[in-house]
């Protein structure tokens, strides 16, 4: 396992506006070897430590959570932006740069005992993370540890999610 997986990671420029570097993570899963070492190595750094089940935020976190649950062994629990699940469902509102966001979980997926690992393809301010972690918390599950494929240090998403008590793996970091 020795690609380099952030030469496979394409950046476009001022997506979705104007200054923003966006960090496009379609060309790396579309690399067989890229996709299967990025969920490999996620997967590898959680094994023997009690993960019950891996949650993903919707939508890119959907593609790494569930190979990552996969590798694993566990059960795959989405995260949806709200409206989206089907069943009775628990909320979590976050701040966007403008406006606020929802996401939801079905309320009877996790409970006290579960060992919960979020997974996203990235992490740069944190709200979306930290959201979720809160989210998940109020099942009563353990939730300590996050992957992420991408993060943007710069951007302080990761320590702010530090100091919610979570372990965070990261694969790549654009600094
Ligand atoms: P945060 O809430 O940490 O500021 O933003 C992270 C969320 O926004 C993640 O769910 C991620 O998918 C998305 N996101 C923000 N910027 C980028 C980017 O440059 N590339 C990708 N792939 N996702 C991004």
């Amino acid at each position: 396992m020795t690609l380099d997986l952030k030469a496979l990671v394409r950046t476009i420029p001022d997506y979705p506006k104007k200054g923003i570097l966006f960090r496009d993570i379609t060309t790396l899963i579309e690399h067989p070897e890229g996709f299967k070492e990025s969920v490999e190595r996620i997967a590898a750094a959680h094994r023997g430590q009690n993960i019950t089940h891996v949650a993903g935020i919707e939508a890119r976190g959907f593609i790494f959570g569930a190979g990552v649950a996969i590798a694993l062994g566990v059960g795959f629990v989405p995260i949806r932006k709200k409206g989206k699940l089907p069943g009775e469902t628990i909320g979590q509102n976050y701040a966007l740069e403008y406006g606020v966001d929802t996401i939801e979980i079905h309320a009877d997926v996790l409970s006290a005992g579960d060992n919960v690992l979020l997974v996203d393809d990235l992490i740069a301010t944190g709200g979306t993370a930290i959201a979720a972690v809160g989210l998940l918390r109020r099942t009563g599950a353990t939730i300590n540890k996050a992957a992420f494929v991408i993060d943007l240090p710069d951007l302080g998403g990761a320590d702010k999610l530090r100091a919610e008590a979570v372990d965070i793996h990261e694969l790549i970091s654009f600094e």
